[in-house]
């Protein structure tokens, strides 16, 4: 970036940070072509760049860069404030020593006093003052701090059934992984594919069917233990972390939900109409200490493609898979 020229701006780290990671080909060509034609990388450019390859994520950087701008504005009164206050203490310091001089050119002890008095109401109200002013202030952070939580908490949650999404479990799992390997315990995940879910939406349609998976949603966060972290992981496939939890932990907890899930009568909501029972298949896998996020559910994916081989509506550990062929070298 130093190199380009390019301001360090929060978004144009995150743009040279994915460059950089070399995941998006389109975005590495593109820069490389800006470079090789010596292009200079100015706002604008810098600005489509952000806009083409960090697209939608660009609302939330841009509701930061709001807040961050009302923060900036809110410091600056602050220091204002302070700085106001200090002349004010200096002003009322020099005002009093004049009231002390006094004293000893053998003033009129009332008038010294009155003089002393209205010092000193002048003082108070001036603190008055700046206390009012340092309390709107301190509320007006408030309101920031209360909406970029907000912005944090949507940036982590899924819009259609209102679980932690995607992002929010890489980070979880990058906390619990560090805490079973520091403490030496189990940690497992499982994942949830609801079964013939194309063949639902056809008959009923994608509303209904977003129906179910909030549904379904619901009832995994209702069935997981408070210290595990239901997820979306993506289309109609749901996943949980549990911390703590070995494989047998984890089937009994599997087990649950795949029964309760099968066991719900689920209603058409406009019209009252019972539709027919939804089933999940459940893959479960334990974490090997230092293996990936991506090998762990790459296992219960496996044992999940199993337990729809073997007739869904059921739970498949990565124990039962036969270990996978060696590639030949
Ligand atoms: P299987 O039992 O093998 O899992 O069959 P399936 O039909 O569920 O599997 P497949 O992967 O073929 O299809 C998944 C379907 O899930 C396709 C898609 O229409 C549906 N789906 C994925 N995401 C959503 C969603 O957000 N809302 C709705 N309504 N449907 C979704
Ligand atoms: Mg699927
Ligand atoms: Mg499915």
């Amino acid at each position: 970036m130093a190199k380009q020229r390019v301001p360090p701006t929060p978004n144009n780290f995150h743009l040279w940070f994915k460059y950089s990671l070399g995941q998006s080909s389109d975005l590495k060509r593109t820069i490389d072509i800006l470079i090789s034609n010596k292009r200079k990388f100015d706002s604008a450019t810098n600005h489509d760049l952000f806009k083409t390859y960090i697209g939608s994520q660009g609302t939330e950087a841009a509701v930061v860069h709001q807040v961050s701008q009302r923060l900036h504005g809110v410091m600056d009164s602050a220091k204002n404030f302070i700085t106001t206050a200090i002349a004010d203490n200096r002003t009322q310091m020099e005002a009093m020593g004049d009231v002390a001089g006094q004293t000893e050119a053998g003033f009129d002890p009332k008038i010294l006093i009155e003089n002393l008095v209205s010092e000193l109401t002048k003082a108070t109200e001036r603190a008055v003052k700046l206390e009012a002013g340092f309390q709107e202030k301190s509320r007006e952070l408030d309101v920031i701090r209360e909406s970029l939580n907000k912005s944090e908490e949507r940036a982590r949650t899924d819009t259609l059934t209102g679980l932690p999404n995607r992002r929010a479990l890489e980070e979880f799992f990058r906390g619990a992984q560090i805490a079973a390997m520091e403490r030496d315990e189990p940690l497992s995940v499982l994942l949830i594919d609801i079964d013939h879910f194309k063949k639902f939406n056809d008959n009923f349609g994608h509303g209904v069917g977003d129906q179910v998976l909030r549904l379904v949603a619901k009832a995994l966060r209702e069935l997981v233990r408070g210290e595990d972290l239901p997820a979306r992981y993506g289309g109609e496939e749901l996943i949980a972390v549990l911390p703590r939890a070995d494989l047998s932990t984890c089937h009994g907890i599997a087990e649950r939900i795949r029964r309760s899930i099968s066991e719900c009568q689920f209603t058409r909501r406009s019209t009252g109409e019972v539709l027919p029972q939804i089933t999940v298949s459940i893959g479960i896998g334990e974490f090997q200490f230092g293996e990936s996020m991506a090998d762990l559910i790459d296992r219960c994916d496996r044992a999940l493609y199993l337990a729809k081989k073997t007739g869904r509506n059921k739970v498949v550990s990565e124990s039962e898979l036969k270990p996978k062929a060696a590639v030949a070298g």
